[in-house]
C-alpha cells in the first residue's frame, strides 16, 4: 500500500483544533456514546454534494442522524440479488437494527447528479450511456422519471422539478423494501421527503395532501 500517504497537513491542524476544542469540552459526552452505542432517531439519505450539510442545517450532534449519501440521494428498488448494494445495505440496518423512527430523503438545488440524468435523458451525455459508466447507471435508478418534467421549458426550473422527483422516486423505492413497508403500516417508522435550496438555505417537504413541496 505504498500509494497511501500522511494526511495533508491543513487537516492535521483542524483535527487538532477540533480534539483541543469541541471534543475537549464534551468529552463525557463522546465517552458515553462510545460505551452506550448510537441510537439514532433518524437516518437522512442525502446527496453526497459538498455543500449539502446535513447536521448543520438541522443542529444535529454525534449519534443523531445515521447519514448515507449517494450522488442524488436516490434509493434503488428493493433487489436481493445477493449482489453489492451499499445503499440498501444501509438501510436495511437502520430498519431492522437500529430501529429508526424517522427516514428523511433530503434533495438539493443543483444536483449535479440530477443535471448528468437530464443531459442523458436528452441525448446530450454519451460518456453517462457507457455501461462502464457507475454515475451514468446509477442515475438509471431516476431516468424513468424524466417523463413527468420533459414538458418543463425553462431548464432551470426543469432541474429543480427533476430534483424533487428523485426525492419521490427513492420514497417509492424505500416501500419496495418489505421491512420499510412493515415498519411504515405498523407506525413504527414514518418517511419523509424533502428538498433544500443551496443559495436560499431554504428547506420544502412533500406535502401528501396536496401533492407538492411545501416551504418549512
Ligand atoms: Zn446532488
Amino acid at each position: 500500500m505504498q500509494f497511501a500517504k500522511p494526511l495533508p497537513s491543513y487537516l492535521v491542524q483542524r483535527y487538532q483544533g477540533w480534539k483541543a476544542t469541541a471534543y475537549a469540552e464534551n468529552r463525557s459526552w463522546y465517552r458515553r456514546l462510545a460505551t452506550e452505542g448510537q441510537r439514532p432517531r433518524a437516518m437522512v439519505i442525502s446527496c453526497c454534494d459538498s455543500r449539502v450539510h446535513v447536521t448543520s442545517i438541522f443542529g444535529a450532534d454525534q449519534g443523531e442522524f445515521f447519514i448515507h449519501r449517494n450522488i442524488a440521494n436516490l434509493v434503488p428498488p428493493y433487489e436481493p440479488d445477493g449482489d453489492h448494494h451499499g445503499t440498501s445495505a444501509t438501510i436495511e440496518y437502520a430498519v431492522t437494527v437500529l430501529k429508526v423512527s424517522h427516514l428523511m430523503v433530503l434533495g438539493h438545488s443543483q444536483c449535479g447528479g440530477v443535471q448528468g440524468c437530464i443531459d442523458m435523458c436528452k441525448g446530450h451525455a454519451p460518456e453517462l450511456e457507457e455501461k462502464e459508466s457507475f454515475v451514468g447507471r446509477w442515475m438509471d435508478i431516476l431516468r424513468p422519471k424524466f417523463d413527468l418534467v420533459a414538458d418543463i421549458s425553462d431548464e432551470g426550473e426543469q432541474a429543480r422539478a427533476f430534483e424533487r422527483q428523485s426525492v419521490l422516486a427513492s420514497l417509492a423505492n424505500l416501500m419496495t423494501f418489505p421491512f420499510v413497508s412493515e415498519a411504515v403500516d405498523n407506525g413504527a417508522l414514518s418517511l419523509h421527503g424533502l428538498w433544500t435550496d443551496i443559495g436560499e438555505g431554504g428547506l420544502e417537504y412533500y406535502d401528501p395532501k396536496s401533492g407538492n413541496f411545501v416551504k418549512v
